[in-house]
């Protein structure tokens, strides 16, 4: 299936829907501490999409029965909300997206929820990092795999993690998950060239330890084997008609963490 390639028109409308996502993560940053309800986070969550005028695009997919995901230490992705209760030094993984005119933002960061551990904090800020090198390494004109492989050596050159390898990153646009499928590790210069109209949702899973997963029995909760714990950080972003990269799904448009890396962004969004 081709790659669906965005116009500046449509870019504008997927950058509306990535500021909603934004919202909802910085509401979640807002209210999440010890003591609370998962399912409480996904109320929050949902405020912000009813009052933004969008809709969930993680709700009733494949079933799924909530704004966001909620997963916490072992859990690496796509946990379910509800009674479970946040301690603190876990840490929380949120994922989220919202569509407004038919058109998708998908995003997810890990937080530690008050006092964790030096380990769970480098092995956040080695996920969160390497996804903005992955981005960086998806500028125009470069391969896909460029994105993973930068991921990978990243992530390698920081300690002994596990990236995920059943689930990567994605093309996002009218719909939440579109070709290219997108690995976190690999060789680079292979796969299609990255070219304006482009819209990626970059996404690495690591763990502190083995990166072999397994499905808990709601048939969505993906957690580490070893029970060692994972963080997860994505963001949308395009290559502008500009042939410059713009973050869909950060407040700044990527500015800040793309720039410290050399690479300026469009300011056509
Ligand atoms: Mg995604
Ligand atoms: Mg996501």
């Amino acid at each position: 299936m081709a790659i669906e390639l965005k116009t500046l028109d449509e870019l504008k409308v997927m950058r509306r829907a990535g500021l909603i996502v934004a919202q909802m993560h910085q509401a979640i940053r807002e209210v999440i501490k010890p003591g609370m309800r998962t399912d409480a986070l996904d109320v929050v969550a949902a405020a912000v999409i009813k009052r933004a005028g969008a809709t969930s695009n993680f709700l009733n997919y494949h079933g799924f029965p909530a704004v966001i995901c909620v997963s916490i230490n072992d859990e690496i992705v796509h946990g379910i909300p509800g009674s479970r209760i946040i301690n603190g030094g876990d840490v929380v993984s949120i994922d989220c997206g919202a569509i407004i005119e038919g058109w998708h933002g998908d995003a997810a960061f890990s937080i530690g929820v008050g006092t964790v551990s030096p380990e769970d904090q480098k092995l956040m800020a080695v996920c969160e990092e390497s996804m903005w090198r992955g981005i960086a390494a998806g500028k125009n004109g470069a391969r896909l795999s460029d994105i993973g492989f930068a991921i990978e050596q990243y992530t390698n050159s920081q300690g002994s993690y596990g990236i995920l390898r059943d689930y990567g990153g994605h093309g996002i646009g009218s719909q939440m998950h579109q070709e290219p499928h997108i690995l976190n590790f690999g060789k680079a210069g292979q796969g299609p060239v990255i070219t304006p109209g482009f819209v990626l949702a970059i996404e690495p899973m690591i763990t502190r330890g083995s990166a072999r997963t397994k499905l808990l029995g709601d048939d969505w909760t993906v957690v580490s084997v070893d029970g060692t714990r994972g963080a997860h950080f994505e963001h949308s972003y395009c290559i502008a008609p500009d042939a410059r990269p713009f973050v869909l799904t950060a407040p700044d448009g990527g500015k800040a963490e793309l720039g410290r890396l050399g690479v300026e962004i469009s300011d056509l969004l």
